[in-house]
């Protein structure tokens, strides 16, 4: 087999692009590092309503939250602060503020149940929560079910009142008066974790990802070579705009759009709640040129009436990510721009930062492909002995780089079941790669289950079946879904005796978990088939129930 230049003799694929040199400063440092050629510029702003932050504004309003937060909340070095909001233009200043105060961001995805929410407060041990007032009541209950008491602050994005009991952010962050000598004290730098999202890996339940500050800036500029990055200069004359549809509680959006769209002087548009139309006319008022997706947003635009060569017009560069892509979607896409739109699609996890690889710009080869290993990067592709394979060879893809998280929080054992002794990190996806270095996501190897880009850990609608009286076992698969890419498909073992039909067993569950993870049938086993260790057997749940 012809090999390129990206592949080693011990086949490890290199980066076909130029190293980067890891900045030496604090993340929040970095995003605003250029705030002094940009002040007036747009930061975020609201598709909907277009309230929203010029990047002075931003900076400012931010920084006085953190003083805040140390003075009134008591926030201290690597406290743990929970976010849970939707895509609004105050979550960068938000997220920014926390760590400007030397706390840990921690996200929680705004649509979770009270059931979720419980369960990442206890496990990130969040000293503070900020939330919209309409989710404060599922914060409330989840409080009450970890028997906990945390402070709320809400961010009122239409100015009506507040729950009783709660903190405005808008008065913490426009105090005047709020001394912020206290900031002086921070002593974070950037080895210190200063995001903690959640995630399941490859099996179990979530677990808090541990992404210090110089994984995630090491991450933005390892995308920002002129080869493969996905933006153009911000100038004098010139403003990127990108629409963030992509959830903000998500690595993908976080630090694809957040950190590092901020450290470019990007303009952010937020849409709040997903409307197909809205999107599309968010795209065409703010003539947004950047576009950042998962595949069944590639879906939508290739199929819906309002995906038109109007509504298309200013897109440049559209970017996939977090799920396999049948590149027939880009077809039908570019069939609707009637041109053709710079497709980038790149492959990453939580525990990566989350870029990995990234197609190069004007790549057309193969739209099912997800690039070369960005700079600093490198992949091993390898048998179930760890054994290197070659080229266009299916094994597990390993992942060496800056970007790699430090491991799962409290978790020693996740954390070294992920790592190989040389320290290589598994991702559990299975992958190919091609002589020029590009990689094909073929598999999951790992249970993780993917609805729409969303993690379903099959582990936690597993642990919730089993709270039900009736269920003595049970267990969770994916199986292909042609809208969402996968859907939970369950199975219960029912104690002897229990009757308990399939709708009640649905409900249970359904009633516990975010509205992507539902469970729509039950199929009841007289056993869950498993290991002689004790694993549940999904290769065979799935080859003989998918
Ligand atoms: P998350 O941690 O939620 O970002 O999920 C990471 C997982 O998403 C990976 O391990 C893959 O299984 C999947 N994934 C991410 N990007 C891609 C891609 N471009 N193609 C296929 N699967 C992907």
């Amino acid at each position: 087999v012809r090999k390129n230049s990206v592949w080693t003799q011990d086949n490890i694929i290199k980066s076909p692009f130029k190293s980067v040199e890891i900045p030496n400063c604090t993340l929040y440092d970095y995003v605003w590092q250029n705030l002094d050629r940009w002040p007036e510029r747009t930061l975020a702003v609201c598709a909907t309503t277009g309230r929203g932050y010029t990047y002075e504004q931003g900076f400012k309003l931010s920084n006085t939250f953190a003083a805040n937060l140390r003075k009134k909340f008591k926030i201290r070095d690597g406290d743990v602060v929970a976010v849970m909001l939707p895509n609004i233009p105050d979550f960068p200043l938000v997220t920014m503020g926390i760590m400007e105060a030397g706390g840990t961001v921690t996200t929680i995805n705004p649509i979770y149940t009270a059931h979720e929410v419980q369960r990442q407060l206890l496990l990130s041990e969040a000293k503070l929560v900020i939330t919209l007032p309409e989710t404060v009541k599922i914060i409330r209950e989840a409080l009450a079910i970890a028997k906990l008491n945390v402070p709320i602050i809400v961010v009122n994005t239409n100015g009506e009142s507040i729950p009783e009991g709660t903190v405005l952010f808008n008065e913490l962050s426009e105090d005047l008066h709020v001394d912020k000598s206290c900031l002086k004290e921070v002593r974070r730098g950037p080895n210190d974790i200063c995001f903690l999202p959640y995630s399941s890996g490859t099996t179990g339940l979530p677990k808090g990802v541990e992404l210090s500050m110089r994984n995630l800036i090491v991450n933005c500029e390892q995308v920002n070579d002129p080869l493969i990055r996905c933006h153009s200069e911000t100038t004098a004359t010139h403003q990127d705009r990108a629409l963030v549809v992509l959830p903000l509680f998500h690595i993908f959006a976080a630090t694809v759009l957040m950190f590092h769209k901020m450290s470019l002087g990007i303009k952010l548009v937020t849409l709040t709640k997903f409307q197909p139309d809205t999107f599309f006319e968010a795209m065409e008022k703010y003539k947004t040129n950047l576009l950042f997706v998962a595949p069944p947003l590639m879906l939508l635009m290739g199929s819906h009436p309002a995906s038109t060569e109007r509504s298309l017009q200013y897109l440049e560069v559209l970017v996939n990510g977090a799920a396999p892509l049948a590149s027939s979607d880009v077809d039908r896409l570019f069939e609707r721009a009637k041109r053709k739109i710079d497709f980038r699609q790149g492959y990453g996890l939580t525990e990566t930062s989350p870029t990995v690889t990234l197609t190069p710009v004007g790549y057309t080869k193969n739209f099912s492909g997800t690039g070369p290993p960005i700079p600093n990067t490198d992949l091993r592709i390898v048998d179930s002995n760890f054994n290197n394979l070659g080229p266009n060879e299916t094994g597990e893809i390993l992942i060496r780089g800056p970007q790699v998280m430090r491991g799962y929080r409290n978790n020693p054992q996740a954390t070294s079941e992920v790592f190989t002794s040389d320290g290589w990190f598994r991702s559990g996806d299975l992958g190919i790669v091609d002589e020029d270095g590009i990689l094909v996501v073929a598999d999951r190897l790992k249970e993780l289950i993917k609805v729409k880009g969303f993690q379903v850990p099959p582990a936690e609608l597993e642990a919730v079946l089993r709270e039900h009286p009736s269920v003595e076992d049970a267990a969770v698969i994916g199986v292909p879904h042609s809208v969402n890419g996968e859907s939970p498909k369950a199975f219960a073992v029912l104690k002897k005796g229990c009757q308990s039909p399939a709708e009640e067993l649905c409900a249970f569950v359904n009633e516990r978990v975010a509205p992507y993870k539902r469970i729509q049938h039950i199929v009841f086993l007289d056993s869950i088939p498993k290991s002689q260790s004790g694993k549940i057997l999904r290769r065979v749940l799935k080859e003989q129930y998918s």
